[in-house]
Order: C-alpha cells, then structure tokens, then sequence
C-alpha cells in the first residue's frame, strides 16, 4: 500500500489548485472527488448534498455507476449517508453492510464495496451533506485518514455555501432557509419571546482554508492563544462585583482549558496538515464535538460546553469577528439559538435585550437553564436542528408555553402571538403599579410574599418583584454550576454579596440540598436506582460534617452583624435537626473563640417535605424557629409522583383534597406551637393554590419572582376568613364530590378575585 504520510498535505494542495481552476460546478465536484480517490487509494469517492426537501442527492461520484449521479437519493436520517448528516458524526466501518443502517441502493452498484468511510460537510455546525469513500477489501480506516477526509469535507461545505452548486441543482431544491418552519421541543421555562434569531456559536465563516506557510499560521495560533489567556485573567482579576459567584466559577475552567497543551497540540498538528490556524480551531472543535456527543455523563457534557465557547473565543480572536455581544447591531429583542452552551455565556449578553433562549440539546438542570431561569426568560430545549434552518436576523417566536419555536413565523401566526405578548406586557405593568402596594387581603390579614432565589442574577428582582425577602435561597445552585467543590472563602464571599443585594431584606438561606435531580457534577456518590429516596441533601450533609460545617461558617462569617436566616431541607426524623443543630452551636462556639463577628441574630428553620415529619408536627414545631414547606418534594412523597416524570407529575391535583387536608394539618401544628410556617414550593406560585393556602391559614409565601404581582393581585381582593370557611366545609364533608379546584375557582369567581 502506498505510504501516506504527508497524504493530507498533498490533497490539500492539489484541491487548492483545484479550486482555483476555471471550472463549471459539475466538472470541478468530478475532478475532486477522482482526486480524493487517488489520494485516499479508495476506489469509491461520492459526495451527497443536502436538498432543501431534506433528501441527500448524490452529486458526484468516482467508482459508483455515473448514472446515479442526481438519481440516488437517501432522507437524512436514512441509510449511512443520511445517519451520519443527521448526527453531524463521522462513520468508520470494516463492514458497511453489518451496520444497522445500511441501505442498499441497487441503482449505484455498492453492494461489493465493504469498507466505508463517511464524514458530514459541515459548515458552522450545520450539516450540508456527506462525503465518502469506500472499498471493496474489509479495512478500517486510519485516524489521518479520517482527518483528511474531514478536512477536505470543509472545502466542499465552502463550494456548497458560496452557492457554486446552484447551476447543478433541481430548481426549487436548493436549501432554502426563507420558509417558514415550526419546531417543537420541550418546555424548559414557560413565556412568550417574539424577537430575531442571534446565532450563538458565531457564524464565523472561515473562508480562508488552506495555508500557504505552516510556520507563520502556527506563529498567528500562539499569539491569539496568548491573548485568549490574557483576557481570560482579566475577566478574572476584574474587581467587577458581577464578576463574582457563578460567573467567576465557569472563568476559572475556561482558564484551565485554555492552558491545554493537548489542545494545543492538535492544533499544531492541524496547521501542519494544511489549514490556517482558524480552519484549524474549527476543525479540532468538530472533531472533539463529535467524540464527546455520546457522553451521557452530565459534568463532562457541561465541560464541553464551556469547551466550544473557549474555541469560539479563539475563532474570534483569529477572525477579528467581534461578536454580537459588542452591542452593535445586537437586536433589542434577541433569542439566542444555540445547539448547547455554557452558563457564562448566557451572562455574557446584555440582559436587558435577550427574550428567550433555545437549545438543541441540553436539560432543565443543565447550567444555562438554571441561569435562564433566574434571567426570568422562556427557554426550550431539545430543539432539534433548529440552528441548522434558521440564520441570524430570522424573525422567530419562542412559544414556552408549548415548546414550539416558530421560525419565520407566518403572518397571522406574528399577529396572534404579537397579541398574546401585549395582553401579558399590559398585565405585567398592572403587577408592576402593585409593588409598593401593601399585600393585605380584603378582611386585613397581613401575607408575606416572599421569593425563591439561588444566583446572583437573581437578586435585582428583589426590588423589582417588590417581593419582602428571599423565603428560599437554593445554595446548591453556586455547587452547580461550578467546575470544582466552592471553597470556604469562595462560599461566604457569595453569600455576602447575597446580603449586601438584598440591601436588608431577609434572606433564608437553605442548607446543601444535593443529590436527587440536583448534579454536582465533582460531587458523586454511588450510582443508586432511586435517587429522589437516596443519599441526599440533609442525609449526605450528615454523613459529610465538614461539607456542612464548611458552609455554616460561610454563612455565619457573612452575616455577621446581621440576622441570618438558615434552613435545612430533606428533614425526616426530628433527631436530624438537633444533629445540624449541635454542628451549628460548634461553627458559632469556633467563630467566637477566634473573634470573629456573629450574627446579630439567628433562626434556624426546617423544610418539610418528607410526609414522616407529618407525623411529628409537635416535635418538630418545638424543635425549630420556623418551618418551610417544600411542596414540590412533599407532594411527590405524599402521592407517590416522581416530580421530574411528566407521564406522572400532573396526574394527580395539587389542590384534591388529600394534600389539601394535609397542609392544613401543618398550619394548624404551627398555630398550636406557635411557630411560623410558610410554604416555597411551586404551589405558591400560581395565584389560584395561592389563594388556597392563604384559605388554609398560611400567612406567608415563596415563589418565582414572576408570580409575586399576581398573587399579589389575587389576595387583595381576597376575603381570607369567607374562603377558610367554604374550604374547611367542603374539605370536612366527607359526601362531597366537587373537586375542590372548581370550589376554589367559584369562589374566586363569584367574589370576582383576579386568578
Ligand atoms: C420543594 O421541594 O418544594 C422545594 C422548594 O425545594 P426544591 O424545589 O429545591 O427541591
Ligand atoms: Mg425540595
């Protein structure tokens, strides 16, 4: 066999020399793929390009029957060609017809060749047909091999882009993105965003491919890491308050990559192949992509986002491009399309003009959801091929509502949602008027309407919501979004500028609730089968003392002169919370001894949400300063509903009458005890199960800043004594059949309560 070392080099150089040549589209295809061939020793080369119907047309061919050339077609999706434009994935196979989904297409005379090698033509991610060669022996082929075959790929996706293959293509079929097209994915945060698409990884469009002097692309690859480097420490050592906390944690792990040398090798090992240094960062960031596209694993996947994000970073020093987040051109009313990204680059835009969010892939507790959902901006995920159809500037409407996202929305469709969005706007300005308004029901009880918090892009809703204070502060969020375990420093660092934000409004500070649903990706136990029922939140911080301990003082050395307010979450048995309690006294009993500034004062609280605890109102009453009702823990516990199922999560009501009564129960203990109770859970936030547990006795709520104005809205028109009163009849009366969501909803409609 003949050597190929240099091969890739020689390739490149002859298709330079190919594509300079005056040649008509067809002629020049023909040309390159008998190059390939020759090159590559394969006796197949054919390449297949997209159609705007989403069949894959093959366009040229060397060793298939010619006559199949713009005859043979393949879905995307279907058949090898079509598997691997769809997953954007390359395949190597010793035996293309072992493979699952192999297609047989009598019409090209494939059926001797065994070996196949297939890459897709990418261009800025999005697949515009696949590239292959094959060969009659059974081989697999070489890692250089691939590399080869992928990069001339790129010179074809730049053929493809340009429009050169126009002439060549069935009139009407050639890619279109002007239509109008709907996608559905799922809800990952409800809203309405109407606005234009801005294409997160930058359409960076590396037109200039191939080099002419390795020496000098490697010299311009090394100056632009360089001030990669140096802006990343910048970011870094910026004494910008926003700079701290969960933006600073995903810093510090671009950082890391940013001094990879392996990174960096393959780079070199790119350009001397044949690429500038900005082919050459496209082509690795590809190539990784692809390999790290299986991983399941959440921390590695969260890795690879911030990952791209670096590469696109660099790109963007190579290119000059200078981003859309320069502000120029930056739309007032941008929807950031992206197949995935890092939480940090969520950031990096300006707030106030993003509208929403849409992700190909990633998961309601990835990173960036969490960030989105603190931003207060509808976001939809497993969007698939969204970023491929759409381009910048596209008018798209992000319906989180319904998971759809409608891209270049037909007219009546814009109208109708254009409606939707002023009706919502006109309703939130109502809610806007409320917030200095004091929140006191018709008959004069006083309700503290609290909010739910966990960044630090959280807080500015404080004064907006006009909410009292921060009735559950989700600490485990800074341990998710962060590449490595926050250190003490780190930790109390965050909670003060928590305080100083929440300029003297009471914030409740949750203790570690991990574990379940919530990844911490550096923080792993052992697999187990039921993680919702396993080693979570209070139970690992028991097992783990100085985990908690460590945080405890984070929180004691921050509020010292202040008041702190802390909980635990997951309690079952009431001996937990004397447990915590005793590591508690130990922190203050330490900080004192060395000097340190305390608490002014301190609360400690329990969450309820594991139905033992219904069972030991009194002890644990007796045993805390306040109690905490996690509903969305305590209604999958009490009715058996994993929360995060959506086949089981709705199926049963959350105002029916057991967990209802159920509730009541914990007002009643709490009245008993006198001990105060509130409830943070989902439930609060709907005005309607609002109005229900102001009905039962509660005085006190916490929800998503978002649902503050109509709840509040709801309870000033609402007669608290009158509503207990029908609620504790129809919850009493054994006989009745009227669920008791339609009780409520008569009532607020026969007493006319905004819902
Ligand atoms: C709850 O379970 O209701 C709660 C508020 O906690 P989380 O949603 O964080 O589990
Ligand atoms: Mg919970």
């Amino acid at each position: 066999m003949r050597d190929l070392s240099g091969g890739p080099r020689v390739l490149l150089k002859r298709l330079r020399e190919l594509m300079a040549e005056p040649l008509e589209p067809q002629e020049r295809l023909d040309r390159i793929v008998r190059q390939i061939a020759s090159n590559m020793v394969a006796e197949v080369c054919s390449v297949y390009v997209l159609r705007s119907d989403g069949v894959l047309e093959l366009y040229a061919t060397e060793g298939l029957k010619k006559e199949a050339v713009h005859l043979s077609q393949l879905k995307m999706g279907q058949g090898l060609v079509g598997t691997i434009a769809a997953s954007a994935q390359p395949l190597n196979l010793s035996d293309a017809q072992s493979h699952p989904a192999f297609r047989y297409l009598p019409e090209t005379g494939e059926e001797i060749y065994h070996s196949f090698l297939g890459v897709p033509i990418l261009r800025t991610g999005r697949s515009l047909g696949v590239l292959v060669v094959q060969n009659k022996a059974s081989r697999t082929y070489r890692e250089e091999e691939l590399e080869a075959l992928e990069t001339t790929a790129m010179v074809l996706a730049e053929m493809i882009a340009t429009g050169e293959l126009k002439k060549i293509t069935k009139p009407g079929l050639e890619l279109d993105l002007t239509r109008s097209v709907t996608i559905n994915g799922d809800t990952y945060n409800e809203g309405i965003g109407l606005g234009y698409v801005v294409l997160h990884e930058p359409r960076i469009v590396v037109t200039n491919l191939l080099n002419e002097d390795s020496e000098k692309e490697i010299r311009r690859l090394a100056e632009a890491m360089g001030s990669l480097r140096i802006s990343i420490d910048d970011l870094l050592s910026s004494r910008d308050v926003s700079m701290e906390g969960e933006h600073r944690e995903v810093l510090e792990t671009y950082r890391m990559f940013a001094h990879d040398q392996g990174w960096v090798r393959k780079l070199e090992e790119a350009i001397r192949n044949g690429l500038t240094a900005e082919a050459a960062v496209e082509k690795v960031q590809s190539d990784t992509k692809a390999r790290m596209i299986r991983l399941t694993d959440p921390y590695l996947r969260e890795r690879m986002h911030d990952f791209e994000d670096l590469a696109n970073r660099l790109l963007r020093q190579l290119t000059g491009y200078s981003g859309h987040a320069s502000g120029d051109g930056f739309p007032n009313d941008a929807i950031i399309l992206a197949r995935a990204m890092g939480a940090a680059e969520l950031l990096d835009y300006p707030r106030a003009n993003v509208r929403g969010l849409v992700l190909e892939e990633g998961a309601v507790t990835s990173h960036v959801v969490i960030v989105a959902r603190a931003m207060g901006i509808p976001v939809i995920g497993q969007a698939a091929g969204v970023v491929a159809l759409a381009e910048n500037g596209d008018a798209v409407i992000i319906d989180g509502d319904g998971g759809h996202v409608h891209l270049r929305p037909l007219p009546e469709h814009q109208r109708s949602y254009e409606e939707k969005v002023r009706f919502r706007a006109r309703r939130q300005e109502q809610f806007r008027a409320l917030r200095s308004v004091e929140p006191l029901t018709r008959d004069g009880q006083r309700i503290s309407l609290l909010m739910n918090a966990g960044l630090l892009v959280d807080l500015p809703q404080l004064a907006e919501s006009g909410a009292e204070g921060i009735g559950l502060f989700r600490t485990e969020l800074q341990f998710m979004i962060a590449s490595t375990m926050p250190k003490a420093d780190e930790q109390e660092i965050f909670y003060r500028n928590v305080l100083k934000q929440a300029a003297g409004r009471l914030v409740t500070f949750r203790t570690l609730d991990i574990g379940g649903d919530k990844v911490v990706p550096y923080f792993r136990g052992h697999e187990e089968e039921n993680p919702a029922l396993g080693w979570r939140a209070i139970r690992l911080s028991l097992d783990r003392p100085g985990l908690l301990r460590t945080q405890l003082r984070a929180m004691l050395k921050a509020a010292a002169g202040a008041e702190l307010k802390l909980m635990v979450p997951m309690v079952t048995e009431v001996s937990e919370i004397a447990a915590v309690r005793e590591l508690l006294q130990k922190e203050v009993q330490h900080l004192s001894r060395f000097g340190h500034g305390l608490p002014r004062k301190l609360q400690f609280g329990a969450m309820l949400e594991v139905p033992a605890l219904l069972w030991q109102l009194d002890e644990l009453m007796a045993a805390v300063d306040f109690v905490s009702v996690g509903s969305n823990d305590l209604f999958q516990f009490a009715m058996a509903v994993d929360r995060g199922n959506a086949r089981v999560s709705d199926r049963f009501d959350t105002l029916g009458k057991p967990f209802l009564r159920l509730l009541r129960d914990i007002v009643l203990a709490g009245e008993r005890n006198n001990t105060p109770v509130t409830l943070c859970g989902e439930l609060a936030g709907k005005p309607i199960s609002a109005m229900a547990l102001l009905g039962l006795g509660f005085r006190s709520v916490s929800m998503s800043p978002a649902s503050i104005g109509p709840v509040k809205a709801m309870l000033l028109g609402l007669d608290a004594a009158a509503l207990a009163k029908v609620m504790n009849e129809a919850l009493d009366d054994i006989h009745a059949t009227t669920p008791m969501r339609e009780v409520l909803a008569h009532f607020a409609e026969s007493h006319n309560i905004p819902l």
